[in-house]
């Protein structure tokens, strides 16, 4: 196998940009896997480099001019950017691959724009890509292995990929980890619903955490795993054997039903700082908030109890909600949720909008079935663009609702209570910055001017109503404007996707519904 340049990008923003929060924080979003693609490529003999693009940085002058292979990981959010950007690297001879989280819920759009597309990755798929590199024009090849790779290359294989991404951020820098992979619950909604669970050798994060701090004076530590802890003691034995107490500081996502206070106890005396639960709907998922048959109000008691407790160990928590879900409707979801942050004003709320992520989730197909799905560009869909008609709200009503409840979350009084209720100077600091930046001034001033939009543009609002799918020009012009500079390589007709193309590849596929796969020799 011939030589290659191998440019790799870890696509953290979806378009070039200079906020307060990303400048602080971007460089801490990195993902693993791009670290890990770079690795095995590395051990090929190739050379590598890699860029976490954090909305600063000029990638033309970060890869090397004849590049042949570009790997691209992003997220839907950042889909019209690294399509504009596989665009550009062709244009210059190079051959496009494309893996992250979009590549999995819209393969069939992607397969317009890069040569390859990526499911669940392995060492074995990344070679044969290394070996076939040509190009698959105009329909890219899908390519997945049958499960998430069984072993990653550790901190110390990484590490020169981690310590450049280290050094980008000013203040706060974080490694991400994982101790497992996807989830054993199976959330209708979620990624990781029907992906096995697989938690991965702990010998191996042993040698990450011994790796850590040989390398850095106070590690700190994001566990990425989409539910940490559910194999609890197992990590806290491997964490207690390697790390003296106060030598990392950890973040985790973890759901409320893992968190008995006996289990926050420990946790608090081995370093976690932040820890990110689920809470999603107070009527419905109370078995992963530990709620039982608790509902509305009774919930919210529950839960503010719960977290109330957790603050009392942990400095930081950021509590996660899903708003638009079916079995919401009227106020009530937006008021209890208000009520929460009363009784609970520690906690720094991050919200979301019910989604339909392609094919990321089992219930999209009935989304999709019901046709429900609204062809939002990708580069609005994130967590605060919900794209499926809710089914209890008109637009103007589910809009006025999310101002309300946004606007009271990081109100002055909230933000005050919050700031006092932290006990540690980064979480206080972290909760102000991120409630005025991006939460506060960014998700206000978006939902106000969809809310406008929704009342005096006929035609914006006949999109939403599913009357036309003509992309409305206030979507095409923001994103004219935020691409910038990428915005002339954006292919045409990128801008617009069919929302049911899970639904259509399910039907010409097979019975069962299943991602087809190209097997890996
Ligand atoms: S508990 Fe969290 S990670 Fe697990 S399936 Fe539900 S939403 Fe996904």
């Amino acid at each position: 196998m011939r030589k290659l340049s191998i440019g790799i990008i870890d696509l953290v923003a979806k378009a070039p940009t200079g906020t307060m929060w990303m400048r602080i924080m971007g460089a801490n979003f990195v993902s693993i896997m791009p670290q890990v693609v770079a690795t095995w490529c590395e051990e090929q003999g190739h050379d590598v480099t890699l860029v976490t693009y954090t909305g600063r940085e000029n990638l033309i002058e970060k890869l090397p001019a004849n590049v042949d292979l570009v790997f691209i990981s992003s997220f839907t959010e950042a889909a019209l950017l690294s399509y504009a950007l596989s665009n550009l690297f062709r244009s210059r001879g190079a051959i496009t691959v494309l893996g992250g989280p979009h590549a999995r819920c819209y393969p069939q759009d992607a397969q317009k724009y890069f040569d390859y597309v990526l499911g669940f990755t392995d060492k074995a798929l990344v070679h044969l890509v290394l070996r076939d590199c040509s190009q698959h024009r105009p329909t890219g090849l899908r390519l997945s292995a049958e499960r998430h790779p069984a072993r990653l290359p550790g901190v110390a294989r990484r590490w020169k990929f981690i310590d450049q991404s280290l050094r980008k951020a000013p203040v706060i820098k974080i490694v991400p980890l994982l101790s497992s992979l996807s989830c054993p619950y199976s959330c209708d909604f979620c990624i990781d619903a029907n992906v096995p669970y697989q938690p991965l050798d702990v010998d191996e994060m042993k040698k990450d955490l011994r790796f850590l701090l040989s390398k850095l004076k106070h590690p700190r530590v994001a566990w990425h795993d989409p539910n940490f802890g559910v194999h609890f003691d197992r990590c806290m034995d491997a964490i207690e054997e390697v790390v003296p107490p106060g030598g990392i500081d950890f973040i985790a996502e973890s759901t409320l039903s893992l968190l008995s206070e006996s289990r926050v106890m420990r946790l608090q005396r081995n370093g976690f700082k932040a820890l990110l639960p689920g809470i999603e709907s107070w009527f419905d998922m109370g078995k992963k908030s530990s709620t039982g048959q608790k509902t509305g109000m009774d919930k919210v008691d529950k839960v503010a109890y719960h977290v109330n407790m957790i603050l009392r160990h942990i400095p930081y928590v950021q509590t996660n909600h899903i708003f638009g879900l079916d079995g919401d409707a009227g106020i009530s979801p937006f008021e209890l949720t208000k009520r929460f942050l009363d009784l609970a004003p520690g906690a720094f709320p991050a919200y979301s909008m019910l989604s339909a992520f392609g094919q990321a989730a089992p219930q999209n197909l009935d989304f999709q079935k019901a046709n429900r799905v609204l062809p939002i560009p990708f580069h609005f869909l994130s967590n605060i663009q919900m794209n499926i008609k809710p089914k209890n709200y008109s637009w103007p009503d589910f809009y006025d609702h999310l101002i309300d409840v946004t606007k009271y979350s990081y109100s002055p009084r909230l933000l005050v209570r919050r700031f006092l209720a932290n006990g540690e100077t980064i979480p206080r600091w972290l909760n102000i910055v991120r409630g005025l930046s991006s939460e506060q001034f960014g998700r206000i001033a978006y939902f106000k001017a969809i809310k406008r939009l929704l009342e005096i543009d006929r035609p914006f609002r006949r999109f939403f109503e599913q009357e036309t799918s003509d992309i409305p020009p206030y979507f095409v012009e923001k994103i004219r404007r935020d691409l910038g500079q990428f915005w002339d390589w954006l292919p045409k007709g990128a801008v617009s996707h069919d929302p049911n193309a899970y639904l259509l590849s399910a039907e010409q596929n097979c019975s069962s519904c299943k991602v087809p796969r190209v097997g890996v020799a």
